[in-house]
């Protein structure tokens, strides 16, 4: 298990004793975080770095997961959607099923914590089925600046209750809300098999073991099979790279548990890719393997992210800090990460040819490319590391416990 003096050569001793000495005050103190999955996507990847070094740092901190159920994933699903913008109506059934979750979880799950931290619309209504003796800040992982003003109106209701939200970007704060808000970027853990150095060895090996050949150069999305993903616009904009220069693409995504459409993506994909599929110039991939991600992020000539939305886009900040070129959609969480030509390559979701052009300057210039790669590094050290999310979450459990 990983612990934080193990960063020290990452971040430098600044960094780590700060941490230590703003732990100091909060020795013991407990912590739970809820969420609605343990795999697949951002927030169970962050959690599962998170938690471990919160407690290296001498805090008592927990993860317990909502019990779910397909229903209940297809309903927040489309909450989901609602709040990235999509016109969506629930039906008074739905609304109950949804808070039901909550209250069986309540049956089952005692909460006597310090602090209590619930990420994202799935979990929310849970502050209504307990006496709540301390602070609740609710995290919100997604993009909330033009949400289906029913839904937001209706999840208002519960969010109200808590003493804090937190959102990825300051667009997403929301000036219809009495609650304080705080802006905290998502981060990347630069130890864990997906992110660690590989070594030539390590990547021949990984390459057989997956079976990726590597004749031509690769182009790759990585991302779960989501319609806000837009991966048959990435086989539209590949096509057209094809025209100009030969590549192969691959599509990584492993199925998400909350996500129930993914299966549905997934065969639109396999139907609108078969002519590449049967070519040999569309690898798809849906098995869950980090080191699998890790062995694409850096064996790629260029990682695209032709998302129509995305939250933040922790794939992005994966790819940067392996020093790769990034395509991506200028929305979102993306410019966060990404200055337009100075650390990677931000294009109009819509404009599939500005897309396709771009990677193949890429292609035709591997040189640009690993100029791109290395500012992309030090954007990513500087702002992005897990390092930067442990102080955020230090201040706030300061704040929430010890000066409320
Ligand atoms: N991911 C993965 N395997 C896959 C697809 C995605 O491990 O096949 C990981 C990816 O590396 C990243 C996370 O899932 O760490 C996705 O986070 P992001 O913020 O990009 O998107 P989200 O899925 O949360 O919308």
């Amino acid at each position: 298990m990983r612990k934080i003096s193990d960063y020290r050569h990452i971040v430098g001793d600044a960094v780590i004793g700060e941490l230590y000495q703003k732990a100091k005050s909060l020795y013991g103190k407990r912590i739970l975080h809820i969420n609605s999955t343990f795999i697949g996507g951002g927030v169970a990847e962050i959690l599962n770095n998170l938690i471990p070094l919160m407690n290296n740092l001498g805090l008592d901190v927990d993860w317990r997961v909502l019990h779910a159920t397909p229903d209940l994933y297809h309903l927040t699903k489309k909450m989901h959607n609602g709040l990235q913008g999509e016109s969506i109506s629930f039906t008074d059934h739905e609304k109950r099923l949804y808070i039901q979750a909550s209250e069986n979880f309540s049956v089952y799950a005692k909460i006597d914590h310090d602090l209590v931290i619930v990420h994202d619309p799935q979990p929310l209504p849970l502050i209504d089925f307990y006496k709540k003796r301390q602070p609740w800040v609710w995290r919100c992982h997604i993009d909330l600046s033009d949400p289906d003003m029913a839904l937001w109106d209706f999840l208002k209701g519960m969010i109200i209750r808590y003493d804090l939200a937190i959102v990825s970007k300051r667009d997403y704060s929301k000036k219809d809300l009495a609650v304080r808000q705080r802006i905290v970027a998502p981060v990347i853990d630069p130890l864990t098999p997906k992110n660690m150095p590989l070594s030539g060895q390590q990547i021949f090996h990984y390459l057989s073991e997956f079976n990726i050949p590597r004749d031509k150069p690769l182009v790759t999305q990585i991302s779960r099979f989501d319609k806000w993903k837009d991966p048959l616009g990435v086989i539209e904009v590949i096509k057209k790279v094809k025209q100009k220069i030969d590549c192969r693409l691959v599509l990584c995504g492993s199925m998400a548990m909350d996500d129930p459409e993914g299966v549905e993506i997934y065969n639109l994909v396999n139907k609108k890719g078969k002519d590449l599929i049967k070519r040999g110039d569309l690898i798809l991939l849906t098995f869950e393997n980090t080191f699998l991600v890790n062995l694409l992020q850096r064996v790629s000539a260029v990682i695209l992210q032709k998302s129509i939305r995305e939250g933040f886009g922790l794939t992005v900040t994966e790819a940067m800090y392996k020093e790769k070129p990034v395509v991506a959609s200028n929305v979102g969480g993306i410019p966060l990460q990404i200055t337009d030509h100075v650390d990677g390559l931000l294009v109009e979701p819509e404009d599939y040819q500005g897309a396709a052009d771009r990677i193949i300057e890429l292609l035709k210039n591997p040189e640009w490319g690993q100029k791109l790669g290395k500012k992309a590094k030090e954007k990513v050290q500087e702002n992005f590391l897990i390092t930067r999310l442990l102080r955020d979450y230090l201040d706030i459990s300061y704040n929430e416990i010890i000066q409320r």
